[in-house]
């Protein structure tokens, strides 16, 4: 048989709070949302919430502390106790923290002023800010903490009062008889919704809301290499709670514009670069387009159309990591179509002595398009 006391590491004496304490620390560490997949950080979650869900319970720990588990099982033996499984233990534990999403917006507390709702915008970024980074500021319309009576909602000079109906808990228990026995249940107090004081003359600025509109310009400091759809979350940035409230986040969420002369893929960009016949025949160097400015590439002698060349760490930098990817250059020969009469000429020149493609080449040409097409 398990003992509770030792499963949420407390004296047989601890108090209700050393109790809460031990077990929102330990129920923390073996969260199954922090120990992906492990079997052990499991079953301890489960076993402490068991345990917790006893000790917490002032008349189910008596009964425990007198008669161990028997005690919780009642007399007819169809029993008050039975062992937790996952969605009862994250429902126990959820419950303790006042459901709130404890892992993205920080711990929220169960009586209480609330948070403010969270804030998301949309940040417009050119793919040459993708690639060096960039700090923008940002204009957003939110809530602030009323002037006048500091955030409280209470006119000055005046108190909100503790709240009757839950003595200032913020929570009130009900305690019902089932066929199971009794349990005790928690929920919001409905006189305060939870927030433990009752504004008795509000503000007259904010009427008692305790917040008022504002607009700020925050500055943003975007990493570089981000893409479409990645996002930025910055804590306590966002509205301010209601009468006191802390302030909610600020969600950035990116979105990158097309750059027409680039292609991404991650961080490797592709670009093309058009030829005339003379440099793809003798070699040339030529000006590419490159993320940071033009780059000069050199094109040897005896280039074929379709041919690509790879500029290592050219392309865009890995986000939050090190390294920066590759420009890949795609050349093409661009076939001229309207010619001079001296281009004419030379061309016709050129088509008496030229010799013809070499036998084999064509397959060449679809053996490297069926590649290309990942055939
Ligand atoms: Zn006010
Ligand atoms: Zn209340």
């Amino acid at each position: 048989m398990s003992d509770f006391y030792a499963t949420l590491e407390v004296e047989r004496s601890a108090s209700d709070d050393d109790i809460k304490q031990s077990y929102r620390r330990l129920a923390m560490q073996y969260h199954p949302d922090k120990n992906a997949g492990s079997k052990e950080s499991e079953e301890k979650f489960k076993e402490l919430s068991e345990a917790y869900d006893v000790l917490r319970d002032p008349q189910k720990r008596a009964a425990y502390d007198r008669y161990g588990e028997e005690g919780l099982r009642g007399g007819g033996g169809g029993g008050g106790f039975h062992h937790v499984d996952m969605s009862e233990a994250l429902n126990i534990f959820m419950r303790d923290f006042g459901l709130g999403d404890l892992f993205g917006g920080g711990q929220r507390q169960q009586s209480g002023p609330r948070s403010g709702a969270d804030l998301k915008i949309d940040l417009r970024l050119s793919l040459a800010e993708v690639a060096a980074g960039v700090t923008k500021d940002i204009k957003i319309k939110l809530l602030d903490p009323c002037d006048r009576c500091g955030g409280v909602g209470a006119e000055p000079g005046t108190k909100p009062a503790r709240c009757q109906t839950c003595g200032g808990q913020g929570e009130v228990r009900r305690s019902q008889r089932s066929f199971f026995g009794q349990f005790v249940s928690v929920a919001p107090c409905p006189t305060c919704g939870g927030e433990g004081v009752m504004i008795t003359s509000p503000c007259k600025s904010c009427r008692g809301e305790g917040r008022q509109r504002g607009e700020h310009a925050i500055p943003i400091t975007v990493p570089a290499g981000v893409s479409t759809g990645q996002y930025m979350h910055l804590r306590g940035v966002g509205n301010a709670g209601a009468r006191g409230g802390p302030r909610g986040d600020l969600v950035v969420l990116f979105d990158v514009d097309d750059d027409e002369r680039f292609e991404r893929d991650g961080e490797d960009l592709y670009t093309e670069v058009l030829l005339t016949f003379p440099q793809a025949v003798r070699g040339a160097d030529v000006e590419v387009a490159g993320i940071a400015g033009p780059i000069m590439l050199h094109i040897p002698s005896g280039t074929q159309s379709g041919q690509v060349f790879q500029l290592r760490g050219r392309g865009l930098p890995r986000v939050n990591a090190s390294g920066t990817g590759d420009l890949h250059v795609r050349v093409q020969v661009w076939t001229p179509t309207d010619l001079t009469a001296d281009e004419k000429r030379v061309i016709d020149e050129l088509a008496k002595v030229h010799s013809p493609v070499p036998e084999g080449r064509n397959k060449g040409f679809w053996a490297k398009m069926k590649e290309a097409l990942g055939a």
